[in-house]
């Protein structure tokens, strides 16, 4: 059974979501469909409740310094409903040896705080006197580089809790490219992070204080975020759940899209899908891209 829409959109995470949402409101007369092949919408973003506690299989929050964000969180309403921990308040913990550490959210807190022995923050403050690290150094090398095997495990915690990623695979530049800025800017990660601070502060007028961004999320946790942009599609009109896309091909008028329920005409694709995931329909699209894991 082949169905036609303007727009097919594969993946209903959180990128599709949004796209579906965006086109809803923009072109109301745009018809389009979600091809989603687990039986949820959603994607890595699941909350749930373990012995009275909050949890989230994905993602905890999200920053509100974007204005797409806080737009979304107005359109939707949701900005009525979230909660919101200022990072100047904000703390991370780390389980490490099986004791609760908590992680500060500053180079000097950091340094401060009682996580690592006192000749280790040394080496820890040689990142001042250090050279920038050249090439594009795995977040693992980078952070031994310039604050010592000491601190590593926590960049493990907190890098492995953000990007769900291997540090020792993860490159610096593209996870953390304002803090390499400050590295090549300023010579130094913590000297640049102080220059920072001290720009911000005097920016900030008596009228308009330093404000930091806030980590955002709900109190039933970040699925209500999905579950709230999925609300407004139907099943089997422009949702299609349990649905795989497995190929994509050129058409007179535009593209097919085959899956394992049905096929798709359409004159516009979307793929809201993570890199890795959509390579196979790229090489389909076009054989010099890669088709495998990059
Ligand atoms: C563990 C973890 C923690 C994170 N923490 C944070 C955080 O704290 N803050 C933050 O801002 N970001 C965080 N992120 C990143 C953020 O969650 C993601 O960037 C975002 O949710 C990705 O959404 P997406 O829709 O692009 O991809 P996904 O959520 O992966 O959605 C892709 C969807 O496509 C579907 N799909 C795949 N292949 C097909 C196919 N062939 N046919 C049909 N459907 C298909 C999948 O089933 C899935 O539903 C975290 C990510 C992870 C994994």
């Amino acid at each position: 059974m082949t169905k036609h829409r303007d727009t097919i959109i594969i993946g209903a995470g959180l990128s599709g979501l949004v796209v579906a949402n965006k086109l809803s409101r923009t072109f109301p007369t745009h018809s389009f469909a979600l091809v989603e092949k687990d039986r949820t919408t959603g994607g890595v973003i699941r909350s749930f409740v373990d012995g009275g506690f909050q949890a989230e299989y994905g993602p905890h929050g999200f920053l509100d310094n974007c204005q797409e964000s806080r737009d979304l969180l107005t359109q939707t309403g949701l900005d009525k409903e979230c909660v919101k921990a200022p990072l100047s308040t904000f703390v991370r913990y780390v389980c490490i040896g099986g004791k609760l550490q908590m992680i500060p959210q500053s180079p000097l807190k950091i340094i401060k705080a009682p996580l690592i022995p006192w000749r280790d923050k040394v080496k820890v403050l040689g990142d001042l006197f250090k050279k920038p690290l050249g090439g594009e150094p795995t977040v693992a090398k980078w952070a031994d580089y310039r604050f010592g095997k000491a601190l590593l495990p926590y960049v493990d915690a907190v890098f492995t809790g953000t990007y769900a990623g291997d540090y020792n695979e993860l490159k610096i530049d593209a996870v953390m490219p304002g803090v390499r800025a400050l590295e090549k800017q300023y010579g130094s990660v913590i000297r640049g992070a102080i220059v920072k601070a001290r720009l911000a502060k005097k920016q900030a007028t008596s009228v308009k204080k330093l404000e930091m961004p806030a980590m955002t999320s709900f109190p039933g946790g970040m699925q209500r975020l999905t579950d709230k942009l999925a609300e407004s599609l139907s099943p089997g009109e422009n949702l299609f759940l349990n649905t795989q896309a497995s190929g994509v091909t050129k058409t007179a008028s535009g593209w097919q899209v085959t899956s394992s329920t049905a096929s798709f005409n359409c004159r516009n694709i979307v793929f809201a899908l993570p890199l890795n995931q959509a390579l196979p329909f790229l090489g389909m699209l076009d054989s010099s891209l890669p088709s495998t894991h990059i």
